[in-house]
């Protein structure tokens, strides 16, 4: 069976260790196996403290970002590149650190609105530093999974069939990241991605069409839940949702998160767990 998960700013938008002792012993009281943490500042993760409290609550945990336009790993001038390579080697090592299985996220670009396409330049040195992180994350025994995103976050890849291309010409072992909120918006139907993925499928987002409560928008779960329970996906699904209720001091603005679309995290993740618990189970 997967392991269900919730991200961490459902529950708090920093890592200071009352922030990160809320958000870890909700995630267990919960119901979930697993919390996923935005690595968007590495240095800001205290890794001694959140391995504890981790152990403490018996949660696996996940790592996730997205690179800034500084750390654009695709961009064209080879310091900015550089920089990005710093940013995602030291993300990897408190994924590691701190026991993460996985590394996902928009790590092969900035987390942004491109204003054109990707030029040959820009893929070939975001493809370079994907085949230099895998082995990075293959020697740490951290899995990699590249998040396909829609259209205003990137311009390197926004459908399952365009990221798998661009894993297969980057030569390495990488994993894809399906997100069902951006699913939603650049894929043909939710089912079709899940298939072309197959068993290159390595990590799941479960997000609404607005981002706030599970099946109170146009995401057409039953269709998603049914492809996954098909395709024998067995890594981890984790629960996604933002609200101006919790602000991150980046990530919030990046994703233009300026809507209210909850208040109670609790009700909001229990919900969650118990929809996807359900939408998830054997037939
Ligand atoms: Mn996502």
């Amino acid at each position: 069976m997967n392991l269900l998960g919730v991200h961490a700013l459902v529950w708090a938008g920093d890592w200071t260790e009352p922030s990160a002792r809320f958000a870890i012993e909700s995630t267990r009281e919960v119901g979930f196996d697993l919390i996923e943490l935005a690595l968007l500042d590495p240095a800001a993760t205290d890794v001694a403290m959140t391995k504890r409290l981790l152990a403490d609550n018996g949660l696996a945990v996940t790592c996730s970002l997205g690179l800034d336009q500084d750390t654009d790993v695709s961009s064209e001038d080879p310091t900015v590149v550089a920089r990005g390579r710093d940013r995602l080697a030291a993300a990897l090592e408190v994924a590691h650190g701190i026991g993460a299985t996985h590394l996902c996220g928009v790590l092969y670009s900035a987390l942004r609105k491109y204003s054109q396409p990707a030029s040959p330049r820009s893929r070939e040195n975001s493809r370079a530093a994907m085949a230099w992180l895998a082995e990075q994350t293959s020697a740490a025994g951290v899995t990699l999974a590249l998040e396909v995103v829609n259209r205003y976050e990137t311009n390197i890849a926004n459908t399952a069939a365009e990221m798998l291309a661009y894993i297969d010409e980057s030569g390495a072992d990488i994993a894809l990241h399906l997100d069902s909120y951006h699913m939603n918006i650049e894929e043909n139907g939710l089912v079709e991605p899940v298939q072309q993925a197959g068993p290159r499928l390595g990590y799941l987002h479960i997000g609404e069409s607005h981002r706030g409560y599970l099946g109170t928008g146009n995401v057409d779960f039953r269709s998603l839940f049914a492809a996954v329970r098909d395709s024998g996906y067995a890594g981890p699904v984790t629960f996604e949702s933002f609200s101006s209720a919790v602000v991150h001091p980046s990530l919030s603005n990046v994703l233009g998160v300026w809507r209210n679309l909850w208040e109670d995290s609790r009700d909001l993740a229990a919900h969650a767990h118990a929809f996807m618990a359900e939408g998830l189970a054997p037939r």
